[in-house]
């Protein structure tokens, strides 16, 4: 594993060469893709079909159906479109490790000759062979916004509501505090080229809440326990809940973020059974513990304040060692965390 070199951080000048010199690309995000996962994908898709290229877009887990508004989402194939397709290029965007493209994809969907990965993530490895990692985005989609813009083609309509939700998607819609002043200008500046109402972009992603996830939030609310403190709540979600409410673990994204708003609370952590019996785990701070430090003793990742793993360990098991950590990072010396936040 390359390690992270200060010049492969903020590497636009030459990745755009690379853009340049070649033709076939491939572009790919990480599984149970998210509003900053789908967007940064898709506006760097419309960039580089704008400038002629040939460009495929692969993605292990499909298009959640609140994204399917986006221009071109339905552009997005799955590994078995792969076949004995091989880009040029292959570029990775939002997905800290490569394997998180999902094992399959990345041993099938390998380029001719160069790996670039895009990401934000604190946690991000470099394992491209550019890499264009910058914690102090808000989001990739910031990325792919910072590099159009050194490439000094006009963003279109189309690639500005993709760069948006990226960005709307990891700021929390602007709540967190990535949101700076900059992203603040940049997402103004995506309203006005794309020209679309922002308030109905959220309505797109936030307000099209299938009834059967309320009932799924409903069985996994009923799960939730507090520490004696009150600074750790945890709830989780099982495959039983799945079946009975008919949904799927993709239902599950964003429970954790209304467990986090409890009063007093510092850690908050949705587990997610998984078929396979392994355990996804989703993790918030509100600040006086570095999550991404903590999933990372289970070899998972993330932001400082929103983070990740996944446990071959059954849910309950997995609830009991992460809150007992969670647990030993509260009582530890309060270092509070920084910046970065979401995705
Ligand atoms: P979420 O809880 O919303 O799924 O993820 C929160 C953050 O943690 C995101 O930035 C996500 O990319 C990261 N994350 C979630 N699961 C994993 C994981 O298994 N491995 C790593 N490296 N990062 C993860
Ligand atoms: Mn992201």
């Amino acid at each position: 594993m390359n390690t992270l070199h200060t010049a492969d951080m903020y590497n636009y000048g030459t990745l755009l060469a690379l853009l340049d010199r070649h033709q076939n690309f491939a572009l790919s995000t990480h599984i149970n893709p998210d509003g900053d996962a789908i967007g940064s994908e898709l506006s760097l898709y419309l960039f580089l079909t704008q400038l002629g290229k040939s460009v495929r877009i692969f993605n292990t887990d499909a298009v959640p159906v609140n994204y399917r508004f986006l221009p071109s989402w339905d552009s997005i194939e799955d590994i078995h479109s792969v076949g004995t397709y091989r880009p040029e290029v292959l570029v990775v965007l939002d997905a800290s490790t490569l394997e998180r493209i999902g094992k399959a994809l990345a041993a099938t969907l390998l380029p001719t000759h160069t790996l670039v990965n895009i990401d934000h993530h604190a946690t991000a490895e470099a394992f491209g062979d550019i890499n264009l990692i910058k914690p102090s985005a808000s989001s990739t989609s910031e990325i792919v916004y910072t590099l159009i813009k050194h490439h000094q083609t006009p963003i279109s309509k189309a690639c500005a509501i993709c760069l948006y939700t990226g960005l709307m998607f990891d700021t929390g819609c602007f709540r967190y505090s990535n949101a700076t002043a900059e992203t603040h200008r940049i997402a103004a500046e995506l309203i006005e080229i794309g020209d679309f109402a922002p308030d109905e972009v959220y309505r797109h992603v936030y307000e099209h809440i299938p009834v059967s996830k309320i009932r799924l939030l409903s069985e996994i609310l009923r799960t939730l326990q507090v520490t004696d403190d009150g600074k750790i709540a945890s709830v989780y979600a099982t495959q039983t809940m799945f079946l009975k409410t008919g949904t799927t673990s993709e239902a599950v994204e964003g429970v954790v973020n209304q467990i986090q708003a409890i009063a007093g609370v510092e850690v908050a952590l949705c587990v997610c059974e998984q078929l396979d019996g392994s355990t996804k785990v989703s993790l918030r701070s509100q600040g006086q513990v570095d999550v991404s430090e903590l999933a990372s003793e289970f070899e998972g990742g993330g932001h400082s304040r929103a983070a990740g793993c996944r446990v071959v360990m059954p849910y309950l098991s997995a609830i009991t060692a992460l809150v007992h950590t969670a647990q030993r990072y509260i009582n530890q010396p309060s270092t509070r965390c920084g910046d970065s936040l979401k995705d």
